[in-house]
Order: structure tokens, then C-alpha cells, then sequence
């Protein structure tokens, strides 16, 4: 028999124990002694998903895994703009014809991005798919100051009509895109922290890309969560103590080249110009879910560091760090130390 296996009966009749109380020894002991940190990675979205959390159990705990990493593939297979099968991209084709009736959580989305828009003053706009499918940074690839010029009038925001009631989505244009690339991993995060909470979870941490989310603490303490140098992977610009909120970053590093004019052209595009959006290097945003944070980490890089603390300082719950192009950090007064 191998070293670490034993047959219980056989330590029963040794020790000469009650075999009720043993069992309860067997059942209760060992519980409590294989409970433990997992650790879980996988790719959905484009993008890393890390899940770790408290589990009493191996097989348990891989169970739950499962079931969470699945919700990243299945939000990909709703909203992804890249897939033509998607519910997004069926979106895209017909919206200007008639109103299209969405589903719950797409529809909860974009009523979400629609928020985030307003409050804004439309610096966040999924409609801005109408210019950003021009790009292909991979490729290295960015359209003509022509193309998109003809492009730039299908970006508004106030032509996406959501209607709550039917549930359905009206494009008063033609030609307008929607993208959700800004704000649909937050949601994914969020569901998987559901998935874990009626699961029983109380201690997790997920996260896809730079959209994080905490569910209790570490046990008895804080996560450490950092926010990165923009301009080096390996580097903390700070580390903050955190538990139970959700954290979302918006790096220009995320997704980018440099152009033959030496130009950093990056994945943030401002809805006015259809360009990469300069003067922020990183936008982080903390709040209690990572919807929010997520398409408000966006929004704040396209306001950039003066109008986007304004903005989120109005918001209750709510800490931006920003990271402008000089390497300033700005932050809200709720992350500024106590006077002494
Ligand atoms: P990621 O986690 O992929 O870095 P972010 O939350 O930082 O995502 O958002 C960047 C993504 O947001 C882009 O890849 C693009 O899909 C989308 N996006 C870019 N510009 C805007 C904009 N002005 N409004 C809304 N979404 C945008
Ligand atoms: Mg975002």
C-alpha cells in the first residue's frame, strides 16, 4: 500500500476505538485538515482569468472552478465582437432595421455602458466599434485619416435606444458598431463571483485581465492587490490592502504598437477623434463591482487625469490612480492618507 494511504479499520482495531466516534474522527478531522488555497488559470476573452479561492476539498473545489472559468467562455460566446455567431454581432446586423430583443445580461450591459456614457459626457461609448474595428494591433494596423473620417459620425452613444421594458435595442443609425471590449470582462468577473458565492466560497479572488474582483479577505487579511508600472510588467507602482471590492485597470500597455512616426497606438480610442487617446499611461478604479469599475476605468482614461478625478470624486464608493504620461500618479481623496 502506498505511504500516504492507510485502511482506517485496521488503526480501529489497533487503537480499540468505538467505530461511531472514530467515524465522526475520519469525517471531521480530515476536512478540516485538507482545506487550503486553490489556484486555477485559464485564457477566455483574449485574455488570462486567474480564480483562486478557500475550498475544503480537492474535488470540490475543482467542481467549482469548472463551473466559474466556464461563465469567462460563455460571455466570450454572447459578446464578443469578433465572433459572427455571437448575440453581440446578430446585434450589430440588425439593430438599425428594427428593435432586437436582447438577453438579461447583455441587455443589463448595456444598460450599464449607457450609464457610464451619461456620466461621462460620452468620453465612454461602445459605439466607438463603429471606428474600432479599423484597427488591428497585432497586425499593426490603423486606418487612414480618410477612412476614418467617414467613419466618425456613426460613433453616438444617444443613437443606442434600449428600451426596459421589451428588453429590445434600436440603432437610429446605420453603420453604428457596438464593441463591448471596455466593460464585459467587469461583467464576467462579476458573474463568476456570483457563481462562487452561492457555490459557498467566501474567500476569492478572480480576475480576467486588469478587471479584479475580491470576495471576503485572505482570511483574517487584507489581499494585496498591485497596480503595475505602465512601463514595466515586473513593477509595483503601489500595493493596496483590499477586501471584498472589485478593482479594474486600463493600461495603454494592454494592447498597442508603435507606428513609423513612433506613435503609441493603443486600444483606448477617444469617441471624438476615433485615435489612441494620449496624456494617461494607466487608469485604475476601485469600486464594489467590477461592471462598474470596469467600463469606469475606461471612461476615466478617455477623460483623462483633471475631468476624470471631477467625475469620480461625485461617485460615492468609488477610488481612481491614474498614471498620466509624465508618470504623475493623481488619486482620489479616499486613498489619501490621514493627516497626522
Ligand atoms: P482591457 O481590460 O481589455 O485592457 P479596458 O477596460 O482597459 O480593457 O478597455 C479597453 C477596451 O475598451 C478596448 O480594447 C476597446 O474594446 C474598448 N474601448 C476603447 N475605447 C473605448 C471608448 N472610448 N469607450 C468604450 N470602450 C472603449
Ligand atoms: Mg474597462
Amino acid at each position: 500500500m502506498p505511504k500516504n494511504c492507510f485502511n482506517p479499520f485496521n488503526i480501529l482495531e489497533f487503537i480499540g476505538l468505538n467505530p461511531s466516534l472514530f467515524l465522526l474522527f475520519v469525517f471531521l478531522v480530515p476536512s478540516v485538515a485538507q482545506a487550503k488555497w486553490f489556484r486555477y488559470t485559464d485564457t477566455a476573452m483574449t485574455t488570462p482569468v486567474e480564480l483562486e479561492f478557500w475550498a475544503d476539498e480537492k474535488s470540490v473545489a475543482d467542481a467549482i472552478a469548472k463551473d466559474v472559468l466556464a461563465v469567462f467562455h460563455q460571455v466570450d460566446r454572447d459578446m464578443s465582437r469578433y465572433r459572427e455567431d455571437s448575440e453581440l454581432s446578430g446585434l450589430n446586423r440588425k439593430a438599425a432595421d428594427d428593435p432586437v430583443q436582447v438577453s438579461t445580461g447583455l441587455f443589463q450591459v448595456l444598460k450599464k455602458a449607457e450609464e457610464v456614457a451619461v456620466l461621462s459626457g460620452g468620453a465612454f461609448d461602445i459605439s466607438f466599434g463603429s471606428v474600432g474595428y479599423l484597427y488591428d494591433y497585432r497586425e499593426r494596423k490603423q486606418p487612414s485619416e480618410e477612412a476614418l473620417q467617414a467613419r466618425l459620425g456613426h460613433i453616438n452613444h444617444q443613437d443606442i435606444v434600449l428600451d426596459d421594458k421589451a428588453q429590445t435595442v434600436f440603432f437610429r443609425q446605420k453603420g453604428l458598431l457596438i464593441d463591448l471590449g471596455g466593460i464585459a470582462k467587469g461583467y464576467a468577473v462579476d458573474l463568476g463571483i456570483e457563481h462562487l458565492k452561492s457555490a459557498g466560497v467566501r474567500h476569492a479572488r478572480l480576475s480576467a485581465g486588469g478587471d479584479l474582483r475580491l470576495l471576503g479577505d485572505k482570511r483574517g487579511r487584507p489581499w494585496l492587490v498591485g497596480v503595475r508600472d505602465p512601463r514595466s510588467e515586473n513593477r509595483n507602482v503601489v500595493v493596496l490592502p483590499l477586501a471584498d471590492l472589485a478593482i479594474s485597470t486600463s493600461g495603454d500597455y494592454e494592447r498597442f504598437f508603435i507606428d513609423d512616426q513612433g506613435e503609441r497606438v493603443h486600444h483606448i480610442l477617444s469617441p471624438g477623434t476615433g485615435k489612441s487617446v494620449r496624456g494617461v499611461q494607466s487608469v485604475t478604479i476601485i469600486g464594489n463591482d467590477a461592471l462598474t469599475t470596469d467600463g469606469l476605468s475606461t471612461a476615466v482614461f478617455v477623460l483623462g487625469p483633471k475631468k476624470g478625478l471631477e467625475m469620480i470624486e461625485k461617485l460615492p464608493g468609488i477610488d481612481a490612480i491614474i498614471i498620466d504620461d509624465q508618470r504623475m500618479m493623481h488619486f482620489t481623496e479616499g486613498l489619501a492618507p490621514p493627516e497626522s
